[in-house]
């Protein structure tokens, strides 16, 4: 079976390992291809998990030559941007000249925190407000046509808060965007590494993406070589019981559907 992971952390973000040392742990976990996705967050100050713009051109040459020596696994190059409703055009103009394969958007930031900071980001708060912001602003995300792929369209579940309001509205009008901007979401499988332990998005709402016939792939979110594609078997096993058959293939910013 083709696999891809294309979520995965190196040193150039908040990874523990250099690129090149996630290539033998990829083929060991049956991967066919797999790709690079350093944090890139623009309007605000650089943190210790994101990569500092001034390295994204070695970036992209590291892994482009990584990609073009390596014959055992298909290598893509790409980035997880940081979404900010309101800075759309600079983050278009930002993004037009680099050439990769793939873009993910995800939203970390609601406010001046970043919502998987540590759970007294919580504390306090109207747990159904934090995840109604929280899915405005993925809406907006996808709605903004800047990105390939959307990043754990439920990161708001990281430290396993539930909301009282039905969230089912919310999934639908979400996957009805994705569909009609042509984006793809993961399944990110990391979240069972986190106090949430089970997969993004919430599995009850799956069936939803698949009603709605928006595209998928599975990813780790590796910070790790350990972690590339950690737990993908029952990931793909979930999406077949949701009814999916194929999954998003990309090179390019060009989009591929391949059968699972
Ligand atoms: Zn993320
Ligand atoms: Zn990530």
């Amino acid at each position: 079976m083709y696999k891809t992971d294309y979520h995965m952390h190196s040193v150039y973000s908040d990874g523990r390992s250099s690129p090149e040392e996630y290539i033998a742990p990829a083929i060991a976990a049956g991967l066919s291809e797999i790709g690079f996705s350093e944090h890139l967050t623009l309007f605000k100050d650089l943190e210790d998990w994101n990569m500092n713009p001034v390295n994204i051109s070695p970036y992209i040459n590291n892994i482009q030559t990584l990609s073009n020596n390596t014959k055992t696994i298909k290598i893509r190059t790409g980035l997880e941007v940081d979404f900010f409703a309101g800075k759309e055009k600079e983050i278009r103009e930002y993004l037009r000249p680099l050439p990769l394969d793939y873009i993910i958007g995800s939203v970390h930031y609601l406010g001046e925190k970043t919502v998987d900071v540590g759970p007294e980001f919580y504390e306090g708060k109207s747990i159904d407000s934090l995840f109604e912001a929280y899915f405005d602003s993925v809406l907006i995300a996808v709605e903004s046509d800047l990105f390939d792929i959307i990043g754990h369209c439920d990161l708001i579940r990281i430290y396993g808060y539930t909301p009282s309001c039905d969230m089912e509205p919310l999934y639908r009008r979400l996957a009805r965007a994705m569909k009609q901007h042509n984006v793809a979401f993961e399944v990110n499988t990391n979240g069972r590494n986190r106090p949430l332990a089970d997969f993004y998005p919430d599995r009850r709402y799956l069936h939803i993406f698949r009603d709605e016939n928006v595209p998928v792939c599975v990813n780790s979110d590796a910070h790790m070589p350990s972690r590339v594609g950690q737990y993908f078997d029952e990931a793909y096993d979930l999406l077949r019981s949701a009814g999916y058959k194929e999954m998003a293939v990309f090179e390019k910013r060009t989009r591929k559907m391949i059968p699972f």
